[in-house]
């Protein structure tokens, strides 16, 4: 195994990556595949000004008279809370919706709380019932399944969309971005829309049924997108995005604080990134966050591979967000490690929505005027 381990020569993928492909030069696919996308997502400089410009006087005159015009989720996180700062700096009128999974961490909420009370803007918050998401999380868990944060991202998603919908916000300002999310191994996440595959799971594995948890299903959101006409705007992608920059703007504005590596700013978040990713599945999300960073010239390749020497995990704060985490799901550490030595199981060995995607796909592309 060892002999046939590769890096890429432009970012720090490498065959931890099962999928990983290297062209002659040694540049591996997700390097081509950032700068083939790149133009077509990314518009940095006079073109991005222009297009933001164009979108937001769309945004204004789509709901003139109304007290919002956008929607965004906002978590406290760079990402959303930078996204906020614009929409504030642009005139825009956004609603903040936030959702309590019950384990956001007190850096984050602040931040929310700290940039609300600035702007003065309304916070929807909605929380989940804590029983129920940790029997999900369980279930995941027991599941052996690679992407648990899905039943986050999905109930946000969900979340979002089902309160721009209900109060016929057409926009939702997303803190999604190009520069720092493009890239990702297929076979280190799993499709977030899937809400067929986690209630199949839940059924599986879980012992309640999902009544507080946020749900979208691919018809439904198809209805919200074509029907209702909801978009979603990265702004991210419209500016030059520098984290760093990012961040010192934000502490300036809203004294806000940062909680330490990308999406960290949840104690699960953490504990799944540092010890369950590694630990089981042999990932280690930190390398496709930083070769995302060298793509888009934030840093280079050699600062990139200082950082991944750092620890992933500090001991003391392992042991102490171990207890913490088992504890708040209901393991004991024997149990839990049991789980741990399982091998991993594809999400798509329970029922799904990868076939219809596939449809709907092929179906869009034969109605695709050429
Ligand atoms: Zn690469």
């Amino acid at each position: 195994m060892k002999n046939n381990y590769r890096i890429c020569r432009r970012c720090v993928m490498d065959t931890t990556d099962p999928d990983i492909e290297f062209d002659a030069n040694g540049i591996c696919n997700h390097c081509r595949r950032y700068y083939e996308l790149a133009s077509k997502n990314l518009f940095p400089g006079e073109e991005g000004e222009r297009k933001l410009k164009e979108i937001v006087t769309k945004i204004k005159e789509d709901r003139k008279n109304k007290k919002y015009d956008c929607i965004l989720g906002l978590s406290g996180g760079l990402d959303s809370s930078y996204v906020a700062y614009l929409a504030i700096k642009f005139g825009l009128r956004p609603l903040f919706v936030h959702l309590d999974n019950g384990w956001n961490s007190e850096i984050s909420e602040t931040n929310v709380e700290k940039i609300v009370e600035k702007t003065n803007f309304d916070i929807y918050r909605y929380e989940i019932d804590w029983e129920e998401f940790k029997d999900l999380q369980r279930s995941y868990i027991k599941a052996s399944v690679v992407d648990i944060e899905v039943l986050t991202d999905h109930a946000l998603a969900a979340f979002i969309y089902k309160s721009a919908a209900k109060r016929g916000i057409k926009f939702i300002l997303s803190g999604g971005n190009f520069a720092t999310e493009s890239i990702m191994p297929k076979s280190w996440n799993y499709i977030k829309a899937d809400a067929k595959n986690i209630k199949a799971i839940q059924k599986r594995f879980g012992t309640r049924e999902i009544k507080s948890v946020p749900l979208l299903s691919i018809l439904k959101r198809g209805y919200y997108k074509r029907i209702l006409g909801i978009k979603t705007i990265k702004v991210l992608n419209y500016i030059e995005y520098n984290r760093s920059e990012a961040m010192k703007i934000l502490e300036k504005e809203f004294d806000w604080k940062y909680y330490g590596k990308k999406h960290y700013e949840s104690i699960f978040t953490r504990f799944y990134q540092g010890y369950i990713l590694p630990g089981k599945f042999g990932i280690d999300k930190r390398r496709a966050h930083l070769s995302n960073l060298i793509c888009s010239g934030q840093i280079t390749r050699q600062e990139a591979i200082e950082e991944m020497k750092g620890e992933i995990y500090p001991a003391r704060l392992l042991e102490k967000d171990k207890e913490f985490v088992l504890n708040k799901l209901g393991f004991s550490e024997e149990e839990f490690e049991k789980l741990m030595q399982e091998k991993p199981r594809s999400h798509l060995d329970f029922p799904n929505v990868v076939a219809t995607l596939k449809f709907i796909k092929c179906i869009k592309k034969v109605l695709k005027p050429s």
